[in-house]
């Protein structure tokens, strides 16, 4: 299969189903739209991308690569919790900002985003006093509107609703059947709200945080003040994240709740930009590290009017999903946000957020430098956990119908929930014994990486397919010869290839592998 042919999206969520990576929520009661649950498989690989940040961005930053100043990357953890003071976020401009303009329809009570909803009009642009017919993208309604406009007009094109004089009297909402559903774009925010306390009144509203960044800001001076960070230096925080969007959609691209891993990263103001070119660099890199790699992934510069009012530079690292193709859909933002969000929590708290940078300012007649005050700048690379481990999904699955099993999933070792297979070729002559001695070293060395699947039940080429399908690289086997010569087969993922090794090799060739 070419990279360029979309893959189908209802295959790879049927086998996430099968295979037990993500189920729908609350499933048993006919689901909750916006939410998902990783089943066995989807948690240890959601873990496993989560770990694959921690150490590559916390434990040894940017894989011990110097930053522009020459000296090796500094990043500290954070774990800050879900509500905050609710202040926090009259301070990061959510209150007031974090809007989407939306549509609403009567007929159903369906509400949509103002930007995403299209029309099909009829090419001709002769429309008459005919009705035209407004519908989602990537939605059931984008093909029923079609068929229904066609059969009204001949040859559609589509526009944008924005692009059509209000009232929109003749517009048929994407789910309705008369004209005219539609209300005027309105403002809706997607903060989810709660109350803390047993009261329960208007003073008592909070927030469930739309992004883990802000705790981070908010806890910036204590980290400078408390530890021994120096800046330029990171804070790092991975943590779930609420949004209530209006359209959740693409299986779980877009969910109500979600993870992040976020950096925030502060700066000299004279350094910002080489620090932006360097994390937004990298972390293109990484992703490509854990197996995102070929031209599904892009680098995507923003354009200067797309840019947030406070940013001076912003890329998204972005991925072509199935759902997306030919377009892309954002992975992770990467942007200089100058020095906005601290100035604004000082503001807001009347806190001071400036850093004595003791290594700036003059230099004084005994050596040492007067030091300079200032709001350090920032540079967000701001990445989604659940869109990383969806990627992952869609770019390992892989169809080849010239296999026994033609589906497998091509997860990158380090990536994959299950490391290895150890399987007696049939329960019996002494294989399970042998396999099992086997088994106890490889979890031993192995476990804390992933599972270990030991299975002696079923043929051995159902048992290959079941590895294929959950995304395991190599299944190791006991049979007759491994009695007479110590050798075991190792039967690749990837290849279908089955080769001998000594069972003695068989952990280094996972230290190997795994890497
Ligand atoms: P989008 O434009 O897709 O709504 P965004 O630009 O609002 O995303 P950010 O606020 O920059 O996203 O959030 C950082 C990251 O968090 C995104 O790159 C994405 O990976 C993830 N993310 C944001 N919203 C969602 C969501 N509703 N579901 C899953 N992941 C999300």
């Amino acid at each position: 299969m070419s990279n360029h042919t979309p893959k189908s999206m209802d295959a790879i969520m049927s086998l996430c189903k099968r295979r037990g990576f993500v189920y729908q929520t609350s499933e048993i009661y006919g689901g909750i739209n916006g939410f998902w649950d990783y089943g066995p498989l989807g948690a240890q690989l959601k873990k496993n991308l989560r770990d694959a940040w921690w150490q590559d961005v916390v434990m040894g930053p940017c894989w011990g690569r110097k930053g522009p100043n020459g000296r090796p990357v500094s990043v500290v953890p954070v774990d800050t919790t879900i509500i905050q003071h609710p202040k926090t976020w009259e301070a990061s401009g959510h209150v007031a900002g974090f809007n989407d303009p939306m549509v609403d329809c009567r007929e159903t009570k369906g509400r949509y985003r103002y930007d995403h909803v299209q029309v099909f009009v009829p090419a001709s642009g002769e429309r008459g006093d005919k009705p035209v017919f407004a519908y989602m993208g990537d939605t059931p309604s984008e093909a029923k509107q079609r068929k229904k406009a066609e059969k009204t007009f001949g040859e559609v094109t589509s526009v944008a609703l924005s692009s059509l004089p209000q009232p929109w009297d003749r517009v048929i909402g994407p789910d309705a059947e008369k004209p005219g559903s539609l209300t005027e774009p309105r403002q809706f925010n997607l903060m989810f709200k709660t109350y803390v306390g047993a009261t329960a009144g208007e003073d008592d509203k909070a927030y469930l945080r739309p992004e883990t960044a802000q705790g981070i800001f908010a806890q910036a001076k204590n980290v400078w003040d408390t530890t021994r960070v120096k800046v330029p230096f990171g804070i790092a925080q991975t943590g779930k994240s609420f949004r209530n969007e209006v359209t959740p959609r693409n299986f779980t691209f877009r969910s109500r709740e979600f993870e992040q891993m976020e950096i925030e990263f502060f700066c000299h103001e004279s350094e910002a930009l080489a620090w932006y070119a360097y994390w937004r660099d990298w972390r293109m890199e990484w992703w490509k590290s854990i197996g995102l790699a070929g031209d599904n992934l892009i680098l995507r510069e923003h354009e200067a009017d797309e840019l947030a009012h406070y940013s001076k530079a912003t890329s998204d690292v972005e991925y072509r999903f199935p759902f997306s193709a030919p377009g892309y859909g954002e992975l992770e933002g990467i942007a200089y946000r100058g020095n906005f969000d601290l100035s604004q929590h000082q503001k807001f708290s009347g806190v001071k957020m400036e850093y004595n940078d003791t290594e700036r300012g003059e230099v004084l007649p005994n050596g040492s430098r007067r030091g300079e005050r200032y709001v350090p700048h920032v540079i967000e690379p701001s990445a989604g956990l659940d869109r990383g481990v969806l990627a992952v999904l869609c770019e390992a699955y892989t169809k080849d119908e010239s296999r026994p099993s033609p589906e497998f999933m091509k997860i990158h070792p380090r990536l994959a929930p299950i490391k290895a297979a150890i399987y007696p070729l049939v329960a019996k002559e002494g294989m399970p014994e042998v396999a099992e001695k086997l088994y106890e070293e490889i979890v031993q060395r192995f476990g804390r990486l992933g599972f270990i699947e030991f299975d002696e039940k079923q043929s051995i080429g159902k048992r290959y397919a079941r590895m294929d399908e959950a995304g395991c690289p190599f299944c190791f086997t006991i049979d007759g010869e491994t009695l007479t010569n110590q050798t075991v087969t190792v039967r690749s993922r990837d290849t279908g290839s089955q080769d001998r090794i000594g069972i003695d090799n068989v952990a280094g060739f996972l230290a190997e592998k795994l890497g």
